[in-house]
């Protein structure tokens, strides 16, 4: 079985797994009690903020923990809102391929009267920091673009467009879901103001993330209770979950520049492999994506069935986002950087684990080349391309 969607899940770390059942057997008081036995758990929670506060180049207390990627999307986004309604300011600027805990968020912000305005990312999948500058206008109160797509995985150039929104004092969120740990990270150096990070995506447990706000900024609730997390997510900490988090964070931190050449040297080399299956195309810049991922069209096919059938061959994979499957329409993130609805159906996604093998490539290289041609053999789009009926775009 090779596990190639890592851009969905992660299998956690076996440090990460010992921490949270350490934790969950010896140290289950609530961190907010004032028994020593409480107080214990509070220590971990503060170790963990430290952690993270470190790998990011932040300070501890501007990190919150949330249950994840989503959480921290929906608010940061609703804070600066907020915030920026408050002063006059009702236009938010993102972009045409963000994580749907970013774009609903921004329709429902929509609804409630603020101007959204969603930038193009071309056809590399990439956004221009010019065209983030002649959007920002008087009126913008947040930029809110992700660091890496999760389905094509390219790289914005996020410290660009940190300097427009600095020096044109717009707050700048960033989605750095699938960038954190895979990518170097400096939040004053990028001039970030505000990040959205998820632990199971790096080896942590499900349910775990946090949100960096740079200090000054003020967050609003999502959840309303208890004082916990300097009042601004209320709620018992996950504390097994959270020190499994930061565990997790340190461990894929520390050995990326390793990892980062090795795992992009196979992604290199499947590129190449599936690059030789005729009308097929890489989604994405060639370069400027994350190690880990790749992301095809193949001409004729669909992604479903695709995936099935590479599952029976024992390889998990995925047409592009976890989020949008059982949803018959194609991915918005191939919409946005123009691919047609036909050839948007026929998509790959395969996302690499740190101990993916040379053998492991070529045994998917293989296995995709023979599917797609099992697949064209009886597709009746397929037939009409070759019969010349329908024009090639591939
Ligand atoms: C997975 C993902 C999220 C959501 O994170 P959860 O922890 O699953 O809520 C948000 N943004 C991006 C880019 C993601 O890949």
């Amino acid at each position: 079985m090779i596990y190639a969607d890592n851009a969905a899940t992660t299998k956690m770390s076996q440090a990460s797994i010992d921490k949270m059942i350490s934790l969950m057997n010896e140290t289950y008081g609530n961190p907010s009690s004032l028994y020593r036995f409480g107080q214990k758990a509070k220590e971990e929670l503060e170790l963990a903020r430290e952690t993270v506060a470190s790998v990011i180049g932040a300070e501890p207390r501007e990190i919150l923990f949330t249950s994840g990627g989503s959480e921290a999307d929906n608010q940061a986004i609703r804070s600066v809102a907020l915030l920026g309604k408050a002063q006059g300011k009702n236009h938010i600027i993102s972009t045409k391929f963000e994580h749907h805990a970013v774009l609903h968020t921004l329709d429902k912000l929509a609804k409630e009267g603020f101007e959204i305005t969603l930038l193009d990312v071309h056809k590399d999948g990439l956004v221009r920091p010019e065209e983030v500058a002649a959007a920002i206008t008087d009126k913008t109160a947040l930029v809110t673009i992700m660091y890496a797509n999760n389905e094509i995985g390219t790289i914005q150039p996020i410290a660009e467009i940190g300097k427009i929104c600095r020096e044109k004092k717009v707050l700048f969120h960033t989605d750095a879901v699938q960038a954190i740990g895979h990518l170097p990270i400096n939040v004053v150096e990028q001039n970030i103001d505000l990040l959205s990070a998820s632990g199971h995506k790096f080896h942590g447990p499900k349910g775990t993330g946090f949100l960096y706000a740079k200090k000054g900024i003020k967050l609003s609730n999502l959840i309303e209770g208890g004082a916990q997390e300097r009042g601004k997510r209320a709620g018992t900490e996950n504390v097994p979950g959270i020190a499994a988090m930061a565990v997790a964070l340190k461990e894929i931190v520390e050995k990326m520049p390793e990892t980062a050449k090795e795992v992009s040297a196979k992604r290199d080399r499947l590129i190449a492999g599936l690059s030789e299956i005729e009308h097929s195309a890489l989604n994405g810049d060639r370069t400027k994506r994350l190690p880990s991922n790749v992301n095809f069209c193949f001409e004729g096919i669909e992604g479903e069935s695709l995936l099935l059938l590479l599952d029976e061959k024992g390889i998990a994979a995925s047409s592009g986002s976890a989020c949008t499957s059982g949803s018959l329409d194609p991915s918005h993130v191939l919409l946005a950087i123009g691919r047609v609805h036909d050839v948007a159906h026929g998509s790959l996604r395969l996302s690499l684990g740190e101990d993916i093998t040379d053998e492991d490539i070529d045994y998917m290289i293989n296995a995709v080349k023979e599917v797609v041609t099992y697949l064209r053999s009886f597709s009746p789009i397929w037939r009409d391309l070759v019969a010349g009926k329908k024009q090639f775009i591939l």
